[in-house]
């Protein structure tokens, strides 16, 4: 960067479990997105950026210290954040940024849990409500009348509005929706009334899959909650025709709350734009995770399969990107601190344990990533019983160990199962539909990324499960 280079202003919006396919820029069938798909279309769509631990508080903990859970202490749902930690809004603040965070933090309430580090924070408490909120801030706690999605980005540009200077800020908004309960406001009821298509694995058997994945109670026919839909189904529905009407309602609530979402981006957008500040600031939108939108008839993620894996994320910052790209090279959560850092010219702090794209971005040598180390640590979880893995992906294949076991954390359940392995060829089955960890022909590559997998975990300081043996590629 030289010298007399403007430092951009950066806005984050972050939602929480919105799915890429729920997304047209990432080729949606199921939806229109076209505010979301406008920051594409003048900056980057990141093909492969993938949650290192797909849950909500365990991502956001990642995404803020540029670490991995182990480090930031942000394991499950119930091991609040301390802090206190370096952020990339730390670095930031210490290089003259003025810095807010807007909305849902879900990284735990009171003294030491509490935004840290920021000159203005106005927050959800906890998973937050969908209408008339109740906002959390230095004055204290206060309910404000409204849509949340509505309310969030309001006090986000009221902030940006009432700076004065020149000094750059960022921005932070953070947004509950489409997170469970799916409460679309009215102006969106009824958007999705046409049957929505079902993804093509919708039906799957599981088949060759692990007893681990077959254990998950994620299923939406009998895992869905029909209080969550706030519809009683017909009597007389057989088990398919339940599935079916249980997936219909529940996209068409979680779509009109995306729905929302894709207003709201605009309004930021037109925000900048009438500033004549769109050019000069790095518009990031992504979520904390992806979610399973009743692929493999599942709802919800923490899987390392792909749909919980991947989260959406585009970009613009038009003053050094030109616009419509697109970038399938590996990265994760716990790269988006430095790669903010790097865009403002202000360095990492030396825990970071990510690298930044942003060199990529503008077209230059970065560093490739050969894959990414993933690990699920919650166990046994009172709601979905999904086990503990982690794991390991390459652009071309992913490699997972269910070691099932809460390893006494909290919000794990009380059961361990036997240890199990399973392999995907993600070329020949993009979908995740044959296990091929016992199949003689993938022996080579099952050792290769045992080995690879064992150095990555070793390359960020974390230790392999007892139960697993030390891999002979190593
Ligand atoms: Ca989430």
């Amino acid at each position: 960067m030289t010298t007399n280079q403007r430092r951009p202003n950066i806005i984050m919006i972050l939602t929480d479990d919105h799915a890429a396919q729920a997304i047209s820029a990432y080729g949606s069938v199921v939806n229109r997105t076209p505010r979301i798909d406008e920051i594409a279309a003048e900056g980057w769509r990141l093909d492969n950026c993938f949650a290192t631990n797909s849950l909500c508080s365990p991502s956001r903990a990642s995404i803020l210290t540029g670490t991995y859970s182990h480090i930031n202490g942000v394991t499950t749902l119930v091991t609040p954040i301390d802090a206190s930690q370096p952020t990339f809004i730390t670095q930031l603040r210490e290089a003259g940024y003025r810095t807010a965070m807007i909305g849902k933090w879900h990284m735990g309430d009171g003294a030491g849990h509490d935004p840290q580090g920021f000159d203005y924070w106005d927050v959800l408490i906890e998973q937050g409500e969908y209408f008339d909120p109740m906002f959390l801030s230095r004055d204290g706690l206060r309910q404000v009348p409204g849509y949340t999605t509505d309310l969030i980005t309001d006090l986000a540009l009221d902030w940006v509005d009432g700076l004065d200077g020149d000094d750059p800020w960022c921005v932070l908004i953070y947004h509950k929706s489409p997170h469970r309960p799916w409460q679309p406001h009215p102006r969106h009821e009824g958007m999705y009334r046409d049957p929505i298509p079902l993804p093509e694995t919708f039906d799957d058997d599981y088949r060759t899959r692990s007893a681990s994945a077959r254990r998950a109670a994620m299923r939406m026919v009998e895992n869905l909650n029909v209080e969550d839909l706030k519809q009683t189904p017909p009597d007389g529905l057989d088990y398919e025709e339940l599935a079916l009407w249980k997936y219909q309602r529940f996209m068409e609530d979680y779509l009109a709350c995306v729905a929302s979402v894709d207003e709201n981006v605009g309004r930021v957008i037109d925000f900048l734009r009438e500033r004549g500040d769109f050019a000069d600031t790095l518009l990031m939108y992504a979520s904390d995770q992806g979610f399973f939108l009743g692929e493999h008839g599942w709802f919800d993620k923490r899987f390392m399969y792909e749909e919980s894996l991947r989260m959406p994320l585009v970009l613009s910052y038009p003053r050094r990107m030109s616009g419509g790209q697109v970038f399938d090279g590996i990265v994760t959560n716990v790269d988006l601190a430095q790669t903010v850092l790097d865009a403002a010219g202000v360095p990492h702090h030396p825990r970071m344990q990510g690298s930044s794209f942003f060199p990529e971005l503008l077209g230059t040598d970065g560093s490739p990533r050969p894959g990414m180390y993933y690990r699920y640590w919650e166990h046994d979880d009172v709601f979905h019983k999904a086990p503990a893995h982690y794991g390991y992906r390459t652009a071309t294949h992913k490699i997972i160990y269910f070691y099932n076991d809460g390893m006494g954390l909290p919000g794990c359940g009380p059961f361990t199962y036997p240890p199990e392995w399973e392999l995907y060829d993600l070329t020949a089955d993009p979908q995740e539909l044959r296990n091929v960890y016992d199949d003689p022909a993938y022996a080579e590559i099952r050792e290769e990324l045992k080995a690879q997998m064992w150095r990555a975990q070793q390359a960020v300081a974390d230790s392999p499960h007892p139960s697993q043996p030390k891999p002979t590629h190593v």
